[in-house]
């Protein structure tokens, strides 16, 4: 006999604004050479022997303690500036459940802070970049003075342009805002300048975001944040107990020792990224722009048609024309995954030229 709540619409049931949402795309699309996702080519798979001591039946270091130490030693901070998250997905969770909206972030820009502003049914302020991808200093300022924002998201190298804002249009913002200001650094060891940590001790109400996912360690999931003991205290009365597993620490800690071999892998994709942008410019029809990140953006004309004939390849890159039109998005591979990128790209321009001819 069916029961008798069987016909129930769960959708019905469902908050208007979490109804609204579409699930944030992760489809894996199978590929020879992967450029889609801001990961790192570099892993380190010695660090997981690491995992090999640990007891399964014991629950995590709740505090995450020998993490923090580290990074702490490493950003010459203390551990009580540090919070850690599962992924700093996982944190802009946490800060929008701690704060609240108005949520004002400029687009494009990373979606995660519109969705999970949205989830929790707070107010999105969304403003424009200017044409060069940098921030709108008044009408971010603006919006700051009217609408009086809690939380402020600036992602500096800005995923997908992949340009650093000018930090002369971010400091008027952290001193006029009456709430938080997020400074998100995903793609700042990429970066030519040192980031916003040097100025942490000046304004109380800076959080800066970092992750471990675009160094080599993104299967881990862990992301940080670093602000005032306050500002921790705060935050941290959401977070989950054991919200980063045991498995993810012993790795991250062990990955995070051997601070040679990060280092030099960070610089191997800074220097592809530079070849891969100066090879890009050459390429007829493509307009790649300036990075300080680990992908670069670029515009080409029927960019639907040159993803498909790169993934036919085996080369898949990010399609991001819903955020950028007429773009795509490829992040640096090793030296030779960028080199079968430039030349798939390069014979792709080549034939579309002579078809138009
Ligand atoms: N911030 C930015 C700007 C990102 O691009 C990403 C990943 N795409 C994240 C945060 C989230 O990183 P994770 O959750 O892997 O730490």
């Amino acid at each position: 006999m069916p029961m008798p709540n069987q016909k129930m619409n769960i959708k019905k049931l469902v908050k208007k604004d979490v109804a609204a949402l579409r699930a944030y795309s992760a489809v894996e699309i199978p590929c020879r050479i992967k450029l889609d996702a801001n990961e790192s080519p570099y892993g380190f798979d010695e660090a997981l022997k690491a995992a090999a001591l640990l007891k399964t039946n014991r629950y995590p270091d709740p505090e995450a303690k020998a993490l923090k130490k580290i990074l702490a030693r490493e950003m010459r901070v203390r551990p009580e500036n540090i919070l850690q998250g599962n992924g700093s997905d996982e944190l802009i969770y946490y800060l929008i459940a701690t704060f609240g909206g108005p949520v004002l972030y400029p687009v494009p820009t990373f979606s995660m802070y519109g969705i999970i502003a949205q989830a929790f049914g707070e107010e999105k302020l969304e403003v424009s970049l200017d044409e060069a991808y940098d921030l709108d200093a008044a009408a971010m300022l603006t919006a700051v003075k009217r609408q009086k924002p809690k939380l402020i998201f600036l992602s500096t190298p800005n995923n997908p342009t992949g340009n650093c804002f000018s930090s002369e249009r971010i400091l008027p913002l952290l001193e006029a805002a009456r709430g938080i200001v997020v400074v998100d650094e995903a793609y700042q060891p990429f970066a030519s300048d040192r980031g916003f940590l040097p100025l942490l001790k000046d304004y109380k109400n800076l959080v800066i975001m970092r992750t471990l996912s675009k160094i080599g360690l993104a299967g881990l999931r862990f992301g940080y944040m670093i602000a005032s003991p306050e500002i921790i205290g705060e935050v941290n009365k959401v977070r989950l107990p054991f919200n980063v597993n045991a498995l993810s620490q012993a790795v991250a800690l062990a990955a995070l020792k051997d601070r040679k071999r990060l280092k030099a892998s960070i610089r191997q994709i800074v220097t592809e990224r530079d070849r891969l942008f100066s090879a890009m410019e050459e390429i007829p029809g493509i307009t790649p722009f300036p990075s300080e990140a680990n992908f670069i953006l670029f515009r080409v004309a029927g960019p639907d048609r040159v993803y498909k004939a790169l993934l036919r390849q085996g080369i898949l890159v990010r399609n991001i024309q819903d955020a950028v039109k007429g773009s795509l998005r490829v992040t640096v591979g090793t030296p030779d995954e960028n080199t079968a990128f430039l030349r798939a790209l390069g014979k792709i321009q080549k034939s579309g030229r002579q078809e138009q001819a």
